[in-house]
């Protein structure tokens, strides 16, 4: 199944689908500054949800060395946790770009709570067409945004643009682990479907980044570090009634048969990949 089998997303509808999630999270007690997967860096890890959210921002940190000197684009910056804990921990300066208004309102006033509005700025934006000049940035990161996007290649090439040379991206995003002429698992249908994504084909990775004039430094598959252990830990959440909520379930009461993530729980064909490249 190519990209194009998959119904594509469309920004403008993505931005509403992300409006609603922010401002019913922030109604339901179930806002959280991450909008994304936990990394666990071994199945031994007792590291909770929350941790392992910022371990994947962190994950990032690493691969993207940046410093304060350093000018960072986050792609699909959700409310901007990942992007103030960049400010935080290496002094950067972040600019991060959303689809979804609310998010960037929200985004800018946590900003602005923890002082750093100087240096963290969030503003409304298509990745698809990057609003900044060329050579801009010293790193661009994209946490679980390239999944909402119509057009990967375009928006890599948009990356490779918009970054400095020597330069880095660092991204994750879906694939399906299993040969792509398979019938998905229901789970994964309903998560790109009422989480408006598709899924990524791996074999197409390396030829995207080159065709956009990057550098391939690292292709990983981080599933078992990411979304496979993040669906258990939602599931027993859920089972303990600890956060019978965990931070979706509410977003996604728009039909019976809506995503939750207990679907995805032990799917092992719902794929996370990390990529670093950069620009040569
Ligand atoms: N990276 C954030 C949010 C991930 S959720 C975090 O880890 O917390 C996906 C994000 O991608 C949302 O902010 C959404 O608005 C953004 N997004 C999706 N499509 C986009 C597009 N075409 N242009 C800009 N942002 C987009």
């Amino acid at each position: 199944m190519t990209d194009s089998a998959q119904t594509l997303p469309v920004p403008g509808a993505v931005g509403k689908l992300y409006d609603e999630l922010t401002l019913n999270a922030m109604k339901d007690g179930t806002f959280n500054t991450n909008v994304h997967i936990g990394y666990w860096d071994s199945p031994d890890s007792d590291a909770s949800i929350e941790e392992a959210m910022d371990r994947l921002t962190d994950v990032f940190i690493e691969h993207m060395q940046v410093d304060k000197g350093s000018h960072v684009l986050d792609l699909g910056c959700g409310v901007g946790g990942p992007g103030l804990r960049v400010v935080e921990r290496t002094g950067a300066r972040v600019t991060g770009i959303s689809i979804s208004e609310e998010q960037i309102r929200t985004a800018n006033r946590l900003a602005a709570a923890a002082g750093v509005a100087g240096r963290a700025v969030f503003r409304h934006g298509d990745a698809m067409e990057l609003p900044f000049p060329d050579a801009s940035f010293d790193a661009v990161m994209a946490l679980e945004s390239f999944c909402h996007m119509p057009d990967r290649q375009q928006v890599l090439q948009e990356v490779s643009r918009v970054l400095v040379p020597g330069g880095r991206l660092v991204l994750t995003d879906v694939f399906d682990r299993i040969p792509r002429t398979e019938v998905r698992h229901p789970g994964i249908e309903k998560f790109c479907r009422d989480l408006m994504s598709t899924m990524a084909d791996v074999d197409d990775y390396v030829p995207m980044l080159h065709r956009s004039g990057l550098r391939v430094r690292a292709l990983l598959d981080v599933t078992e570090q990411t979304t496979l252990p993040t669906a258990r830990h939602l599931v027993r959440l859920a089972d303990l009634g600890e956060r019978p909520e965990a931070m979706v379930e509410s977003n996604f009461a728009f039909a019976d048969d809506a995503f939750h993530p207990a679907d995805l729980a032990g799917v092992e064909s719902f794929g996370c990949l990390l990529v670093t490249a950069e620009r040569p």
